[in-house]
């Protein structure tokens, strides 16, 4: 599968906020945001120039799909499946990268970011309902128990998971069970369920153009 090989700081100092692609890097003060909070190839803060509605919606739009580490053609038919849903398109879209098995484990607090999360989940370590699914896209469904393997849990991936995932903030339709290190599927995600620091009506209007 082709993937953004653009280095992921870039990413964030282009988009001018945190999309927390390096994992635990990206809470400490090593944080390129954090040092050089300018876009790349610019040698210090200057004044933003005035952008028009379309390089706003443009820009939320990257940002998104940056964070979620889609490309284009991913982020575009998941919008257009969104829309084929009932309700709002741009809820629906937040639903459905929300649920996708990458994007959960991320939730779960089972890996750092989103990338570690796909990568994990490529490589088999876990199973959904008993089966494994190795699909990062794959759409999580209420009901859903993922667990790790068994084979996986000695791993050095998951040392010390237990403790982590006692600290960590899950969010509300998502249920970990620390010690077991299982997690169940409670509900489909609401936009209140998360933090989220993106505008989706912006996203909606920039594919209705
Ligand atoms: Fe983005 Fe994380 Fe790099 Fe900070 S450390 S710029 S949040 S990827």
């Amino acid at each position: 599968m082709s993937k953004n090989l653009d280095p992921k700081c870039k990413q964030c100092r282009r988009a001018g906020e945190k999309l927390f692609l390096k994992g635990e890097r990206c809470t400490t003060p090593k944080c390129a945001i954090v040092k050089r909070n300018f876009p790349p190839g610019m040698h210090g803060v200057k004044g933003k120039s005035r952008q028009s509605e379309y390089g706003l919606q443009l820009q939320e739009k990257q940002k998104v799909k940056r964070e979620y580490g889609l490309l284009e053609k991913q982020f575009k038919l998941t919008f257009e499946k969104g829309k084929t849903q009932s309700g709002k398109a741009g809820e629906n879209l937040f639903r459905l990268l929300e649920t996708r098995f990458d994007n959960t484990v991320y939730r779960l607090g089972f890996a750092s970011s989103r990338t570690q999360a796909r990568q994990m989940v490529g490589h088999g370590h876990f199973n959904i309902n008993g089966k494994k699914v190795n699909i990062p896209s794959y759409q999580v469904k209420i009901g859903d128990v993922i667990t790790i393997k068994t084979g996986s849990k000695k791993s050095k991936l998951f040392a010390g998971l237990e403790e982590k995932l006692k600290k960590a903030q899950i969010p509300g339709w998502l249920n970990v069970d620390a010690k077991e290190l299982t997690a169940k599927v409670l509900h489909k995600p609401n936009i209140e369920d998360i933090q989220t620091n993106f505008n989706v009506q912006m996203i909606v209007e920039f594919y209705s153009k």
